[in-house]
């Protein structure tokens, strides 16, 4: 039998909670192993670059700039100032009522700055070749999973296995860790797909990520930097999954058309400014968020709807939640104990996001018009009363 390399810690999935978790445990010092078996792709018009965006919100800054991925990212981040809700659920396509969430109202910073996920890629990535105790391998994934009360040995798909204390869980929402511990998942699916693409328009949206709510699921707008000397955001638009792979097939100049509609021409004609890409709804949670050696993180965990950066960001709230035990008692890594308070610490505040968004994303899909005057109904009640829509934005954040 081949010798097995050793490493604290072995990270299935080298997505962007993948990398990071990578970076901020090494950076803590362990000896890390990631490993995917997709080439990341690290250019914006190649085929298969992931044109989502993910918005970190503050606590995630923290957990990046720790971690020394930050510093390389700052300069490619589109700050988010203010979050725009407006409701535009009335008989024709415009908007009827306008609400704006000022990050001001709460702290001194922005709620959150923007990147491409493509970018994320690359950058990450070249901040953890630099990194001594990283042992990075793309294009080899994760087979097979035997633990024991005191290691785990991983089976990697090049024939090789690597033992470990900790593996952790980050191979994305079909998990093959979890899998192979025989952790559950309960699913929610809404028959609902978001395209997300980049698009330009002519008037500049002054740091506001705007969010329309009229049928279908939301479409938001996140502020990235100019493209092309023109302002540019990242476009998420929910709707039904008939009707979101009919966009998707339009042709550029009528699909132009209808987000320009659809955006009830807050920011001028909207521009392709990408590719289209689009992805399936659904919300998923994972019945437990540890079992022996093995922690789950990101998506291999919980999956929400793309409302409000909550999807990524809960991600990192686990990787932080799971640095802290790690460095809490030396020489626990991976035990029973720890990974018993990591799940006992997470799945409950996981748990009330998931369903959090859940309700919000019911909530914008209706149809009829009555459903749709009461949803407009409740956020203007909900944001008149300032302590309200306060704590609507600390737990935005993270705050439990
Ligand atoms: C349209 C859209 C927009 C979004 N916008 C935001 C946003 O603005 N903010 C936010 O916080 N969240 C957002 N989200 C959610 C966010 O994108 C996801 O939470 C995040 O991408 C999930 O990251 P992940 O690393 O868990 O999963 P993934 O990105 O799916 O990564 C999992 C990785 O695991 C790898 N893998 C699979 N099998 C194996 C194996 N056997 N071995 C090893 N590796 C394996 C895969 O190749 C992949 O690279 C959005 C989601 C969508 C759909």
């Amino acid at each position: 039998m081949n010798a097995s390399a050793e490493f604290d810690i072995v990270i299935s999935g080298g997505g962007i909670a993948g990398l990071t978790a990578t970076a901020a445990f090494a950076k803590a010092g362990f000896s890390v192993q990631c490993l995917d078996p997709t080439p990341p792709v690290t250019e914006r018009d190649t085929d298969g670059a992931d044109l989502r965006t993910t918005a970190f919100l503050q606590p995630a800054r923290n957990l990046l700039e720790a971690a020394g991925l930050w510093e390389r990212l700052a300069d490619h981040a589109a700050p988010l100032q203010i979050m725009r809700i407006v409701d535009a659920g009335g008989p024709k396509a415009e908007a009827r009522l306008v609400k704006d969430f000022d990050a001001s109202e709460i702290s001194d910073q922005p709620f959150g700055w923007n990147l491409p996920n493509w970018l994320l890629r690359r950058e990450m990535i070249a901040a953890l070749q630099d990194m001594g105790n990283v042992d990075l391998r793309m294009g080899t994934g994760t087979e097979t999973l035997f633990t024991r009360a005191g290691s785990a040995r991983v089976g990697l798909s090049d024939g090789t296995s690597s033992t470990c204390k900790l593996v952790i869980a980050a191979d994305g929402r079909n998990s093959k860790m979890r899998t192979a511990a025989g952790i559950d998942v309960k699913t929610t699916r809404y028959g609902q797909k978001a395209l997300a693409l980049a698009v330009t328009h002519p008037i500049p949206h002054q740091n506001v990520s705007t969010e329309i709510h009229r049928s279908g699921g939301p479409f938001t707008l996140v502020p990235l930097p100019d493209h092309n000397g023109m302002p540019s955001s990242a476009l998420v638009w929910m709707e039904r999954a008939a009707k979101a792979q009919a966009l998707f097939n339009l042709p550029k100049e009528d699909f132009e058309r209808a987000m320009t509609e659809r955006s009830c021409g807050l920011f001028g004609p909207l521009t392709l400014a990408s590719n289209r890409t689009i992805w399936p709804i659904i919300s998923q949670m994972a019945t437990r968020l540890s079992g022996e050696r093995l922690a789950l993180v990101a998506e291999a965990a919980h999956v929400v709807p793309p409302i409000g950066a909550q999807g990524l960001n809960t991600s990192l709230g686990d990787i932080q939640i799971l640095l802290d035990l790690a460095q809490k008692t030396p020489g626990s890594l991976g035990d029973a104990a720890m990974l018993a308070a990591y799940d006992r610490t997470r799945r409950g505040e996981v748990a009330m996001r998931v369903r959090g968004i859940d309700l919000l994303n019911r909530a914008s899909m209706v149809e009829t018009p009555v459903l749709r005057d009461l949803r407009a109904a409740g956020l203007n009640s909900l944001y008149s009363l300032p302590p309200v829509r306060r704590m609507l934005m600390q737990m935005g954040l993270g705050a439990r």
